[in-house]
């Protein structure tokens, strides 16, 4: 193996009064990062481009190279659920939210406490009972998350109905709206918003929800959809690369993209701490890492890594949380990393997707820290974190530019 990319999800962040005005990579304990740091170089980096503040898919689709054109999150997220498309199939990303009676959106994730076993149970239940005059697949997958595709010739020429991405805030529930004049896609804004509706109706009544709210637990009884696509994305191509990847969405990009993914099963939400869970699937995601890196490093010469968790605390403004998790895939993946690198030549890069500030609990146009190690002379110790990375020798870079930089590929 030649390089390792490590993403850690949302990891950006920026000063916080929890933390003694440090960020929570600041405040971390990293001693292998810092290892890594202080024999390579370090630079900042505009996921998209200065002033752009990235969803994810967004930020990874740049980072390999690709336009943000040639893409859509649909598409991704349904590929990385297994769900047969051809083109012309309309496919969202999707979560399960809260609506009040006013219709207004006062949760996008159902208080992130919907087990896994509630969602699929949900999404049965509209797969079963929601009628319309052609055929759709409706997939709950990790948490609040599900995949939504409509078969047939449709347009991807119409907005989600999830506000909060489209506005940068959140408000009253939105409804699909055409982006064109063309008859097809009036015809998909309106079938997209009927099936939204009869949805709707039918997760108000479920007794998933009913008893969810006798225990005085938000109820997920609406759709927010986003991403829409119909066409099979066009990107870039990295068949030398293996990806080690669990949710849908990194399945589906690393599959389009080429490589080689390997995968294992979410722990399931099971009780009503989301963060234990979350606790629970970054443990096994950084046992699972190291294992796939050990079985495919002779056959492979790249591996992206993508660690999600750590996004999470950042929506919740939980800074103290966010530097224990830093500090977990440090002690444990990164380590690992620090022991298979320098003897084998192994190149590793190690930067965000995007920032994820606590106080502002969303994701922000900050720039990300970029740590390229490459068994450079060591001039003085250096420290991992956003502050350090602003003088580092990298300078501020584009996603795009990041791995013909480090010399990923050519
Ligand atoms: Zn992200
Ligand atoms: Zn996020």
């Amino acid at each position: 193996m030649k390089g390792i990319l490590v993403i850690i999800d949302g990891m950006a962040d920026l000063p916080n009064k929890l933390l003694k005005d440090k960020t929570p990579l600041e405040a971390a304990h990293t001693p292998n990062m810092d290892f890594f740091a202080t024999r390579g170089e370090m630079g900042y980096m505009d996921p998209v481009k200065p002033g752009f503040i990235p969803e994810s898919d967004e930020a990874i689709v740049s980072i390999f190279g690709n336009d943000l054109s040639s893409s859509s999150r649909g598409w991704l997220e349904a590929k990385g659920t297994n769900i047969k498309l051809t083109r012309g199939d309309l496919a969202f990303r999707v979560n399960f939210g809260t609506t009040n009676s006013k219709g207004e959106v006062i949760d996008r994730r159902a208080g992130r406490t919907l087990t896994t076993g509630e969602a699929h149970e949900l999404a049965r239940a509209i797969t079963n009972r929601v009628k319309m005059p052609f055929k759709f697949t409706f997939i709950s997958t990790v948490q609040h998350r599900a995949a939504l595709v409509f078969h047939g010739g449709f347009s991807e020429n119409i907005t989600g109905n999830d506000s909060t991405y489209i506005m940068g805030k959140p408000k009253k529930n939105g409804i699909c709206k055409p982006l064109d004049e063309s008859e097809n896609t009036q015809y998909t804004a309106n079938i997209v918003n009927e099936f939204l509706a009869k949805a709707h109706e039918i997760l108000i009544k479920h007794p998933v929800n009913k008893k969810r709210k006798e225990r005085g637990l938000l109820p997920a009884n609406y759709l927010l959809i986003r991403g829409a696509g119909i066409e099979p994305p066009k990107l870039k191509q990295y068949k030398k690369w293996i990806s080690p990847s669990y949710m849908p969405l990194e399945i589906g990009f690393s599959k389009v993209s080429g490589m080689k993914v390997t995968t294992f099963d979410y722990p399931k939400l099971k009780k009503l701490d989301a963060y234990e869970n979350l606790w629970d699937g970054l443990k096994k995601a950084c046992k699972f890492n190291i294992k796939s890196i050990k079985k495919f490093k002779k056959s492979f010469d790249y591996a992206y890594v993508h660690i999600k968790e750590t996004d999470l605390p950042g929506h919740d403004n939980k800074p103290i949380e966010k530097k224990e998790m830093i500090e977990y895939i440090d002690k444990t993946f990164i380590k690992f990393l620090r022991k298979i690198a320098p003897p084998n030549k192994i190149k590793i890069v190690i930067t965000a997707d995007h920032s994820t500030p606590c106080k502002l609990k969303a994701h922000s146009a900050d720039p990300v820290p970029v740590l390229f190690y490459n068994n450079s002379a060591i001039l003085k110790e250096k420290k991992f974190s956003e502050k350090e990375a602003r003088k580092g020798t990298l300078r501020r870079i584009k996603g795009k530019e990041l791995l013909k930089k480090v010399g990923f590929v050519k």
